[in-house]
């Protein structure tokens, strides 16, 4: 079969399904590839990239399309790229069932069947080599970090030098998930003091072990709702967690928000009071921006300097390390059609006796497949 590689369509998306190196991996599986022209250049992936390693670059979306058996995507496809898919064909990207009702009912019209990999079970251990929510919420976490720097007027280390001493920036970081997880590291690198809260207490920890402090809401009440996600929390902790972040903010140089919970418009965490006790020059990262910001100031996909506090809502953060995030998204896409083609002929089986391979399976042959069935851990 042929997989093909389309130009991502979203404006201002950077990122490629699929690199050079993974493209020579799917071709020893047994498949031809595919490539639009011009589909990896924001990535560092140029056509002649994809040419050396065996890759057919094509030029335009509709012979793209058209001549694919199977399609790699990152976001969603538009209508207009439904339009131009096989009928029965395959696409693997991103897909967001529940809040894409109309591309579902497209995709089911195309008879196609459809992978989404943000359905997949991901307390699955065998499914965290194709778990692309977490690659690219690591990517992300460290992005972050990195626009905070850039945006902030200091350095993040503490100095002596001969010009003065200078004291270690401190970052507090709300939400220790695998995005929150990624810049605690990459900030207690760059030499900040880091600090960080989560709803979940369990991952205190794993904050510890990445060289930031736990920072804990002084109320009792378990954080974890289903799956290892988090839950609205009751009025009473929301108070408690208000005062303490309060105080948090305050004395931080850098605030990066990234507390989410599914399903659920983002929790607010700092308000417009918390960032007029910020210093100036001060910086705030929200990466919840995209679901409604845990600041009360953010503008999502913006940077903006409000009590003169840089606050930035950048929603492609993935994207700003178009490199990174495409190569990890194409190996875990390659771990996955590995699952699909035990066979190693360059074929795909959607078998539903793996469960890693069920869940994510949203449409089989135009048939509605999701949500799947609740994981039977053994
Ligand atoms: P996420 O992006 O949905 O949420 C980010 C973080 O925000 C979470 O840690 C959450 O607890 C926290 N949060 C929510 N409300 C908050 C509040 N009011 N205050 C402070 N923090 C708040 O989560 P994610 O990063 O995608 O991961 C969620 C969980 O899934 C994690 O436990 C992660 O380890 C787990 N996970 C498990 C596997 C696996 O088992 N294989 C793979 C990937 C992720």
């Amino acid at each position: 079969l042929r997989i093909g590689v389309p130009l991502e369509t979203t404006p201002g998306e950077k990122r490629v399904a699929t690199v050079p190196d993974v493209v020579a991996k799917l071709i020893k599986l047994g498949f031809s590839v595919s490539v639009q022209s011009s589909a990896g250049d924001a990535a560092n992936c140029d056509d002649d990239s994809y040419r050396a390693v065996g890759a057919e670059v094509v030029d335009s979306a509709e012979a793209l399309w058209a001549g694919s058996d199977i399609v790699f995507k990152v976001r969603p496809p538009s209508m207009d790229e439904v339009a131009l898919m096989r009928e029965g064909g395959l696409l693997i990207g991103f897909v967001w069932p529940a809040q894409n009702p109309e591309l579902m009912q497209a995709l089911q019209a195309k008879k196609a069947t459809v992978l989404a990999i943000d359905a997949l079970p991901r307390q699955l251990s065998r499914a965290q080599k194709m778990d692309a929510l977490t690659s690219q919420a690591g990517v992300s976490g460290y992005r972050a970090v990195i626009e905070a720097a850039n945006a902030f007027g200091r350095f993040f280390n503490g100095q002596i030098t001969a010009a003065g001493k200078v004291p270690p920036a401190k970052v507090f970081i709300a939400g220790a998930g695998v995005a929150g997880l990624a810049a605690i590291g990459t900030a207690a690198n760059l030499g900040a003091i880091v600090r960080a809260n989560d709803t979940r207490a369990e991952v205190a920890d794993q904050v510890v072990s990445l060289g930031g402090e736990f920072v804990k809401v002084d109320y009792e009440e378990e954080g974890s709702g289903g799956g290892g996600y988090a839950k609205v929390m009751s009025e009473g902790f929301q108070a408690a967690q208000r005062q303490m972040y309060a105080e948090q903010v305050k004395d931080a140089d850098i605030v990066i928000t990234t507390a989410l919970i599914p399903g659920k418009p983002a929790p607010k965490l700092i308000t417009a009071e918390m960032v007029k006790t910020m210093r100036p020059g001060s910086v705030i990262v929200d990466m919840a921006a995209e679901q409604g910001g845990n600041c009360e100031l953010t503008v999502p996909g913006e940077a903006a300097v409000r009590h003169g506090v840089t606050i930035i809502g950048y929603t492609d953060l993935a994207s700003r390390l178009a490199k990174q995030s495409s190569t990890l998204y194409a190996t875990n896409l390659l771990r996955l059609t590995e699952d699909l083609c035990k066979a190693k002929d360059g074929t795909v089986d959607v078998n539903f006796d793996d469960q890693a391979i069920r869940g994510l399976t949203v449409i089989k042959d135009g048939e509605l497949t999701w949500p799947a069935p609740p994981i039977q851990m053994p």
